[in-house]
């Protein structure tokens, strides 16, 4: 890929101009599902280097995140920090306070203390029959997030009661995705893109592009203001739906998203999509807004200046397509 190319020298270091850039993508295993990166170096070691860059750091991010892990940082902070605050990894820190963070603007709606009544719910849809009634007023009552406190000095977690369970499952993915970017960026990568299943985060544009082509949906959309893929860079995109996770049970169709206010999960058939500065926001932001319901959720999303959400509500009537002020205008660029 040296074919006409100029390289300029910059601190010592040669830097590619982006004619000499060729793209290099790897996937691998990672959070129950496929993390998949995508990068432009100059050649093949620089992509390696990345790569290991970005699948190290969701691999970590994992191991303090997971609630499958017994052993995971968030598994034993429910255990150990019953009653009495426990200094936590910056790592778990950043992510319960941005969780927390959404608890209060959604007034609970996004709840990540709803683990026992999430893991009822997993189980579920593994035997397909509906959890229990007992047993989920029971994991109920284990469940809260004013019982989880957060102290940003010490960096400190504490838990009111015992056989809490925290999941961050509707968040995880698109900070990991986000942190593996910041990994690569930090080896100088100027373009890259990291897919956690449907979470996204990218970097400057490829070579000649205005952007990273986004499919924000299949295209089947009636509303001219929508359009199918997005142009973006410097961005995080998640998307939360029922479209993949459910459990049909009488003739309804549950997601895996859970309302706190019930216990169950979402039953309208509602799938929003996120653009914000970082996978921590986008992925927390569309869980939420999701059981927000499409009006709060408008609301919502209008008040965050960053953030850009497409809202598609369908009903047996018909398709209710809600882009935000600031969706419209990055289709529009
Ligand atoms: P996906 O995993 O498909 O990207 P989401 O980002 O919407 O989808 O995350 C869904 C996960 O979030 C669930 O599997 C569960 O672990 C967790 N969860 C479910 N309901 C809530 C809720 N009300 N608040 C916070 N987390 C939730
Ligand atoms: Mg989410």
């Amino acid at each position: 890929m040296m074919l006409g190319a100029v390289l300029s020298a910059s601190g010592g270091r040669v830097v590619p101009t982006p004619s000499t850039l060729e793209r290099f993508e790897a996937v691998q295993p990672h959070m129950g599902t496929l993390a998949r990166i995508t990068v432009f170096t100059a050649d093949a070691a620089d992509a390696r280097a990345a790569f290991t860059a970005g699948f190290d750091r969701i691999r970590a991010l994992n191991a303090t995140l997971s609630d499958y892990l017994p052993d995971s940082e968030i598994n034993r902070i429910t255990r150990t920090a019953v009653g009495v605050p426990v200094p936590v990894s910056a790592d778990l820190f950043t992510v319960l306070r941005a969780a927390q963070d959404l608890s209060v603007a959604t007034d609970g709606a996004f709840d990540i203390t709803q683990g026992p009544v999430t893991r009822l719910w997993r189980d579920a849809r593994k035997t397909r029959l509906a959890p229990d009634a007992a047993a989920l007023s029971d994991a109920a009552r284990r469940t809260g997030y004013r019982k989880l406190h957060l102290d940003d000095v010490t960096r400190s977690v504490a838990v009111d009661q015992p056989e809490m369970a925290l999941d961050v499952g509707a968040i995880g993915k698109g900070h990991a995705a986000s942190e593996a970017l910041a990994a690569i960026a930090q080896l100088g990568v100027r373009s890259a893109l990291v897919a956690i299943s449907g979470d996204l985060a990218f970097s400057g544009a490829p070579p000649g592009q205005r952007g990273w082509r986004i499919r924000i949906h299949d295209g089947d959309l009636p509303d001219p203001r929508v359009p199918a893929v997005l142009h973006l860079t410097h961005a995080a995109v998640s998307t939360s739906g029922n479209s993949e996770q459910y459990l049909d049970v009488d003739g309804r169709r549950y997601s895996h998203v859970i309302d706190p206010a019930t216990g169950l999960g979402l039953v309208d058939d509602i799938t929003v999509t996120v653009v914000a500065p970082h996978g921590l926001e986008a992925d927390g932001l569309d869980t939420a807004l999701g059981v927000l319901g499409v009006e709060r959720a408008l609301a919502l999303v209008e008040s965050r200046r960053d953030a850009a959400a497409l809202i598609v509500h369908r009903t047996k009537d018909g398709v209710r397509v809600v882009p935000s002020s600031r969706f419209v205008e990055l289709a529009r660029q």
